[in-house]
């Protein structure tokens, strides 16, 4: 009985392994707000990298045919470059960056990477080359070590340790009681959203990918911690083509082109000086942050009660 046992049970392992990875892929889905009904084109082959060069042509989208949400976008980032999107919310900027990683197809126009159209290669290639680092990471119920190590599955503790420190998330691991073991997730330790985004960097400095997409958090960060993630984001897109979403725009005065995106068209396209010098939509945007960062240093945040 013993013998026939075994292997039952070893099949129970596997079967609750394979369960749990499909459990995590769908809350992935979930919480991207994303079907999983994209497929490889039948003679789809990997996609070859050479320098990571981003290009929309023409790009029209809609998830649904009586809304369309983005209008001819056209756009490049040239390979190690980096190319920031800013626009009020809604105007579909992480929209963008689902149809970058083909969680959707363009309905009209085409996106390619380094020449090549990103519907006619396989989905595994494209999505090895780019790396995201979301708005709202999305951790497993699994030791903060399988989070992190989840962008490249064979990465050694200490290369996981050392992406750790580089997102600036190490010393805060470190502290826990059971420090790089500790569970995290829905049934485990509930981390902040600043947290989450530092382990979401850690994962993809591991990932190593040529292309990154960065969605910044909106939500009110202390400045601390805001200081930290942008160091960390710094380090993480260095040398590699860098697709960020910002919201706040003292985070995109360096990039190579700002991208003003409104209702899903380009309205305005330069250099923060060159923006800044139109006098436009990005310039009435730069100003009334200016004026917010300047009230907030005169009153400060609002101060809890003692
Ligand atoms: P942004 O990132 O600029 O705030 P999004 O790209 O998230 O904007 O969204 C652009 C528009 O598309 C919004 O009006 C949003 O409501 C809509 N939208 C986003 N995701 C979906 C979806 N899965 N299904 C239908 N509409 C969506
Ligand atoms: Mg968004």
């Amino acid at each position: 009985l013993i013998q026939l046992y075994q292997p039952l049970n070893l099949l129970g392992t596997v079967y609750r392994e394979i369960k749990q990875a499909l459990i995590d892929m769908e809350t992935m889905f979930d919480l991207i707000g994303v079907p999983p009904e994209i497929k490889d084109a039948p003679d789809a082959r990997p996609l070859k990298v050479t320098g990571g060069a981003i290009r929309f042509e023409n790009v029209s989208f809609a998830y649904d045919p009586a809304r369309p949400i983005l209008k001819d976008v056209s756009f490049k980032v040239p390979a190690g470059k980096t190319v920031a999107l800013v626009g009020p919310s809604g105007a579909g900027k992480s929209t963008i960056s689902r149809i970058l990683y083909r969680f959707y197809d363009v309905g009209a126009g085409a996106v390619t990477i380094d020449g090549q159209n990103i519907a006619e290669v396989t989905q595994e290639s494209l999505r090895a080359a780019i790396g995201i680092v979301p708005q709202d990471t999305v951790l497993f119920n699994d030791t903060i070590r399988y989070n992190i190590r989840y962008g490249r599955p064979e990465a050694s503790d200490s290369e996981v340790e050392r992406a750790a420190q580089l997102a600036q998330i190490a010393a805060f691991i470190e502290r826990l009681p059971e420090g790089y073991k500790s569970q995290v997730g829905e049934r485990g330790l509930k981390l902040s959203g600043g947290e989450k985004q530092r382990v979401a960097i850690a994962r993809t400095i591991l990932k190593d990918p040529p292309i990154l997409i960065l969605d910044e958090a909106t939500s009110a960060l202390d400045t601390g911690t805001e200081r930290d993630i942008q160091s960390a984001l710094r380090q993480v897109s260095q040398n590699r083509t860098t697709l960020v979403i910002a919201h706040r725009l003292s985070t995109v005065v360096e990039a190579d082109e700002i991208l003003v995106l409104n209702e899903g068209e380009i309205v305005e396209r330069g250099t923060h000086g060159q923006l800044l010098a139109l006098k436009g939509r990005y310039a009435d945007m730069w100003q009334s942050q200016q004026d917010e960062e300047e009230a907030l240093r005169a009153h400060g945040p609002v101060a809890p009660a003692p």
